[in-house]
């Protein structure tokens, strides 16, 4: 069994280099060299996945824990991760297996294939498979082959994601992917570039559109609310008011408590005020289901 795959979405450049157009990113990588999200490879002029069958983390969930609450509620979901990410997030909880350079620190981990996933996921008796932990679209060809045999198996199959890929890979993902469950973690250049060292979120938007309108997913938005970098009437209302625009009044906002960590650990666990005043924000602008998370009692 092996972790090597050659990728889908990517182009030859002169010179040997490669460019991969799997995530705005836009990776151009030279012989040797490996992209932002630390899993992908030039090797000899063609660029291959390292992380096929590679799994990190793995566990059957109950399907509310994604967060997905419209979403075949009350059953299980196998939920499995890999490493690596094409962002950086100051407050990552799982930055562990997404903030590793895959290519240079060869962590220990199992080899799962798609078949034999699809057979663990059955035994334990889960009603799906969701792609997690870290961002899935880096995993496309793993998560992609998977996914075509979840759905002959009849299971139904989850992104939770960032939504930062380009509609290419969505393209590819989009008859076998049934959920598109979505970080939607702030609203301007200047907060995402901060904490998740993106320069433009505008391609989350579009993917994010693209998945619903021409894929038809199921799509639920979460924003983590972190004191002071994006719990202000701006960011909220301009979310609230995207996802009742582009996406539609029924589709739920998960509006979730931050705890310190990492880069911001300096930062308190945002006031219960401030996700209450985050679910007024959203049912103002029209949205049906605004769900206060990570506050046990209050939602
Ligand atoms: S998937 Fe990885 S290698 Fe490809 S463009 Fe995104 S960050 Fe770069
Ligand atoms: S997008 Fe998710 S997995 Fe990637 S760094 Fe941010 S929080 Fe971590």
């Amino acid at each position: 069994m092996n972790n090597l795959k050659e990728a889908l979405l990517y182009k030859q450049l002169d010179g040997g280099k490669v460019h991969c157009y799997l995530c705005p990113r836009d990776c151009k990588i030279a012989k040797g060299g490996v992209g932002y999200c630390g899993v992908r490879q030039n090797i000899d002029g063609k660029l291959f996945s390292l992380i096929y069958n590679v799994v990190s983390s793995i566990a059957n969930d109950p399907i509310e824990k994604k967060p997905l609450y419209h979403f075949h509620p009350g059953t299980m979901v196998f939920s499995v991760g890999t490493y690596g990410c094409n962002m950086r997030c100051g407050h990552c909880q799982n930055w562990q297996i997404a903030h590793v350079v895959y290519a240079k620190q060869k962590q220990s981990s199992e080899l799962i294939t798609p078949e034999q996933l699809i057979e663990m996921a059955k035994k334990e008796g889960s009603a799906g498979i969701a792609w997690t932990y870290n961002e899935p679209c880096i995993w496309l060809e793993y998560a992609l082959d998977g996914a075509k045999l979840a759905k002959k198996a009849g299971l139904y199959t989850v992104w939770v994601t960032n939504g930062y890929m380009h509609t290419e890979t969505i393209d590819l993902m989009g008859p076998y992917l049934d959920a598109f469950r979505v970080d939607i973690k702030g609203f301007t250049k200047e907060f995402y570039m901060k904490l998740a060292k993106v320069p433009d979120f505008q391609p989350i938007l579009k993917a994010t559109i693209y998945a619903k309108k021409k894929w038809n997913m199921h799509v639920e938005c979460i924003t983590n609310i972190i004191p002071t970098l994006n719990d202000d009437d701006e960011q909220l209302n301009g979310i609230a008011g995207w996802i009742k625009e582009n996406l539609g009044a029924e589709i739920p906002w998960h509006v979730t408590r931050f705890f310190p960590y990492l880069e911001y650990a300096h930062l308190p666990p945002t006031p219960i005020e401030t996700l209450e005043k985050a679910k007024e924000i959203g049912l103002k602008a029209g949205l049906q289901y605004v769900y206060i998370g990570n506050v046990p009692g209050v939602s």
